[in-house]
């Protein structure tokens, strides 16, 4: 019986889908955890069994060489593909595992078809395990490849602490996957001529239209506020009520004000919640004193991001009158919307066609490596359906074949690319006149 290479993939995605399995079907694998650790050992042992030179960044990105490009003087330049193999908590098993998994397979068949004659490639490929893409452990998001594209700084990185203390520079000394940017199994950034992600849409577009594929163009506004509510610790059974400063109070009315926000805009143009709460001192006993809140306001439209802060803070002030508490808000975490080259989107456009798939230009939401890896390279990023829309929990579904269509497609969009393809493409790409 021989197994097709279409068996073989979801073989391996449904495998490493029981690394952190939860009992929901989800996963949970935050980074530089022991479960991201396995992830990694298992995407490190299908290089090994290939041959592929394996190498990890001063930062824990994972890289793996599939050698395309016979002699030469020296190593060739490549073409990257990948995603992340970090999960949130209670994650989706689909999130970031589906790219990586999905552009192994994709380059085991171009180096069988390489070898057989039957394509040839100008450049080597390079598949990439993110580091951290996620963030809930250690913020901001999207940390390996903001550091590896220069839009980060590695040093301050890597003093990051989660909220026991532990930093990434420890967390990854910890499960072995701290390397060096001169390891020689790391592609330097200046020989990378291309990047190529795909990922789950995990939004509900795809699924309500019917298609199978989605073309992502460029990528919303975002930024997030950074928030703290100082009260004053007391007693919650001898403090006279009017003698309170709950600074859990105070917060209750800001995440409200997140939700609000989003009605004073037409539907869907603004989305808007608290992700991430800290309670002090957090005991049943005492009136808390400090909370600290992480909001996220996301919108295509830049102006609508920036309205909606504006008015958040205004409101804050209020917040601040009626509790007698104080409110102090941080801008963090700003990106920009982001183009990707159009020539990118028509290679997927063209991709399609040749299978007779149907495929649609659309934005993302979510921040993805490849809108890092834009500002270094061109850039392609390429949606499948996400059932229901859902992500970011347990119960986030593609199907099989959905998959299998994808990994066929970032197939064939990385053998044009390694034909040169998108050589020469300026990136980032630029917003549509
Ligand atoms: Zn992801």
């Amino acid at each position: 019986m021989t197994t097709t290479p279409e068996d073989a993939f979801l073989s391996d995605f449904h495998e490493v889908a029981t690394i952190g399995a939860t009992d929901a079907g989800g996963v949970e694998r935050q980074a530089a955890t022991p479960m991201d650790m396995e992830t990694r050992n298992w995407f490190k042992a299908f290089a090994q069994e290939r041959g592929w030179e394996t190498g990890v960044d001063g930062i824990g990105n994972l890289f793996a060489r599939v050698p395309l490009v016979a002699g030469g003087d020296g190593p060739a330049d490549v073409i990257l593909a990948g995603s992340h193999l970090d999960s949130q908590p209670k994650g989706g098993r689909f999130d970031g595992a589906y790219g990586v998994i999905a552009a192994l397979h994709a380059a085991a068949q171009i180096e069988r078809r390489v070898r057989d004659g039957e394509i040839a490639a100008k450049y080597d490929l390079v598949v990439v395990d993110w580091f951290n893409e996620e963030g809930g452990r250690f913020p901001p998001s999207i940390m390996g490849s903001s550091v590896y594209a220069g839009l980060m700084d590695r040093d301050q990185m890597l003093q990051v602490k989660d909220l026991e203390g532990v930093s990434v520079r420890d967390a990854l000394e910890g499960i072995g996957y701290l390397g060096s940017d001169e390891d020689p199994g790391v592609p330097r950034v200046d020989t990378v001529r291309g990047y190529a992600e795909i990922h789950i849409e995990q939004g509900r577009i795809l699924e309500r239209e019917g298609l199978p594929l989605g073309a992502v163009d460029s990528s919303w506004y975002t930024q997030k506020l950074d928030i703290e509510v100082l009260g004053e610790q007391s007693h919650t059974g001898a403090t006279a009520m009017a003698d309170r400063h709950d600074a859990l109070v105070g917060a209750s009315h800001v995440i409200l004000l997140f939700q609000e926000i989003c009605e004073r805009f037409p539907e869907e143009t603004l989305v808007s919640s608290v992700g991430q709460v800290t309670v002090e001192p957090n005991s049943p006993i005492v009136v808390n004193s400090r909370v600290h809140l992480v909001g996220d306001l996301r919108a295509n439209d830049p102006q609508i991001v920036k309205d909606a802060r504006d008015w958040m803070l205004d409101e804050f002030k209020k917040v601040e009158e009626k509790t007698g508490l104080k409110v102090v808000a941080r801008d963090f975490d700003i990106r920009p919307n982001r183009y990707y080259p159009i020539e990118g989107v028509e290679l997927q456009e063209k991709v399609a066609a040749d299978r007779g798939l149907d495929i649609r230009r659309m934005q993302t939401m979510a921040g993805h490596d490849s809108v890092a890896m834009n500002t270094a390279t061109p850039s392609v990023m390429m949606f499948i359906p996400s059932f229901e829309g859902v992500s970011h929990c347990e119960r986030e579904f593609t199907s099989d074949e959905d998959m299998v269509t994808g990994v066929q497609a970032l197939t064939d969009v990385l053998v044009r690319m390694l034909d040169g393809a998108l050589d020469d493409v300026a990136y980032p790409g630029t917003p549509p006149a």
